[in-house]
Formats: C-alpha cells, structure tokens, sequence
C-alpha cells in the first residue's frame, strides 16, 4: 500500500477540483481502466451539497459522531455539510490541490496526508469513507493491513462508515486524466458486503450494514468486535 501523498504535475482530480473552484467550470475529468471502456466523472458532482447527495451519504453523515475523519475528502463536500451540522471534522487526502481547495473553502481542518501513513496517530471516533470508500484499500490483500490500521486511529467504540455504489465489485485498476494532467494507474476496489463483512470478521471487526440502496448500493458501519 502507498503512504505518499501525490505531486501537483501527477493530480488530475485536484486540477479538475482547483479548477471547478477558481472558474466555476471545468473540462472533462477522463478515467482510463484496462478492465472498462474509457469514462468521465463529472467534476461538478464532486461539490454536490448536501441537499444532492445520495440518502447513503447522507444518513452517513448524520450518523458521524465526536471526532471525524473525513477520508480522501476531495473538494471537502462532506467536510463541509459536517461543519454546517455543528461537528468537528479533519479532512485528509493525497491530493495536494484539493487540499489547497478545502482550505480555500473553508474546511477548518484540511491535511494532505495518505490514511496508511503511520506518522498519522490521531485518533477518531468516527472515520468516514465515502463515495465508494473501500476503493482506497485498493487490493483484497490489502484488507488485513487496513484494518491494522483503522486499530491504531479508532478511539474505544468508534466505528468506520463507508458507502459502496456500483454493480461491478473486483479489483480494477485506474488512471486519471484532466486536460493534460495524467496520474499514475492506482487500485480501487469495490466490494461487496458479503467479502467485506468477511474479512472484517478475520480481522476481529464486526460489519453491519445500515442501509441499502436500489442498485447493489449499500452503507456499512465497521466497528472493533
Ligand atoms: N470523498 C470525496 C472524494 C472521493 S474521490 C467525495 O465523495 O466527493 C477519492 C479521494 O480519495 C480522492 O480525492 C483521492 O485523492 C483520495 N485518496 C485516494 N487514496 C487516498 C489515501 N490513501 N489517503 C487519503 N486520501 C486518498
């Protein structure tokens, strides 16, 4: 698993984001995988309020309590609403203009840091993983490692919410590019609630699953067995 953070020449998401904040409109977010055909994600969607997020966002959201963990927070969406909501939120991501947008926004707490760097001690009550949470897991064998991980930073009876949307789960690899900004190919997993509650199981956290959407979709609460 990498424990770095990106450089600004290999960020195409944060070029999209930097560049939607500053100009209010953005060009074509372009996603390449050997496994789809090439995609776009609209970057428009990424600064959804909380009024156009999906009902699993936002029953996420009202479920985070104490201190928050907002996980590859991107243009700080969730960060925000959580503020808004009274809540006391750090927003982390690898992505050093998205950061430099959240801080420009108003995120109060905004780092560009990796999850999987251990230099990283602080300790939450709630981590939240959204917008298909466990792609940054990135390989099934990097489930046991993860979950290590979430020990170290979850305070005593603090859970993890993560949200799954999508009707492929598997291994897929990605690249990203926003004008002429490439990044590396990196690991996303999808996954399904079965497999994950597995090996949430193996390594001693239990998994419920909150809510369900229409569309294999689905919210699930982790928390230390
Ligand atoms: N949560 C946001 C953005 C989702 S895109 C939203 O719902 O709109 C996934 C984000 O995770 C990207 O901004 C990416 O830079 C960040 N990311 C990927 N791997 C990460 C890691 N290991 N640690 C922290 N952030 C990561």
């Amino acid at each position: 698993m990498a424990t770095t953070t990106l450089s600004a020449e290999k960020d195409p998401m944060g070029a999209a984001i930097s560049d939607y904040f500053n100009h209010h409109r953005a060009d074509r977010l372009r996603v390449f995988s050997s496994q789809f055909e090439e995609d776009e994600i609209p970057v428009k969607e990424l600064f959804r309020s909380i009024q156009s997020m999906p009902i699993l966002e936002r029953t996420a959201l009202q479920m985070a309590t104490g201190r928050i963990l907002d996980v590859g927070a991107g243009s700080g969406c969730h960060a925000l609403a959580l503020q808004e909501m009274g809540k006391e939120v750090c927003a982390i991501d690898i992505s050093p203009l998205s950061v430099e947008v959240m801080q420009q926004r108003g995120v109060n707490d905004p780092r560009l840091i990796n999850l999987f760097d251990e230099t990283f001690t602080e300790t939450f009550n709630t981590i939240l993983m959204l917008m298909n949470g466990s792609g940054i897991i990135g390989r099934l064998n990097n489930m046991p490692g993860f979950f290590q991980r979430m020990k170290r930073i979850l305070r005593p009876g603090g859970c993890i919410l993560m949200d799954l949307a999508g009707d492929y789960y598997g291994e897929i690899d990605f690249q990203m590019q926003y004008k002429d900004v490439k990044g590396d190919t990196f690991d996303w997993l999808y996954i399904d609630f079965q497999t994950l509650s597995l090996y949430a199981s193996e390594c001693g956290f239990k998994a419920e699953l909150v809510k369900e959407g229409k569309h294999y979709d689905y919210l699930v609460k982790l928390s230390i067995a």
